[in-house]
């Protein structure tokens, strides 16, 4: 399952983080979701609870922010709401050359231990 591995990635890092900060108990973890990065949220929140089993994760939270993807039109420099499904063709003049601004986000904001929120320095692209 593609939640799963994601899942699996999100322990690891947090947990990279967390041990050398000498956090022990790790009670949340923000993550950014792109509406475009395929994602099912329901499902990556059972593959997380069970990624986290036996790990300094055990019984943190997974909080997910939507990010809603929008695209630039690289024609005319109109910016649209891409939606589901996507259009990637420009309302305004009709042309092709769209850019993503946003929408594929997947990569964690912050993580709380010790009941302190953390700005964690990770990231992951894509
Ligand atoms: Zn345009």
């Amino acid at each position: 399952m593609h939640e799963m591995s994601i899942a699996l990635a999100i322990v690891d890092q947090v947990e990279s983080a967390a041990r050398p900060a000498g956090a022990t108990t790790v009670s949340g973890v923000r993550l950014q979701v792109g509406e475009l990065a395929g994602v099912v949220p329901d499902a990556l929140a059972f593959s997380f609870e069970l990624a986290c089993a036996g790990t300094v994760l055990e019984g943190a939270e997974l909080m997910t922010e939507r990010v809603s993807a929008r695209a630039r039109c690289g024609a005319c420099a109109d910016t649209w709401p891409v939606g589901m499904p996507p259009q990637l063709s420009c309302p305004g003049c009709g042309g092709a050359r769209a850019e993503l601004l946003s929408g594929r986000e997947l990569q964690i904001v912050s993580v709380c231990w010790h009941d302190v929120p953390v700005h964690a320095p990770i990231h992951q692209e894509r």
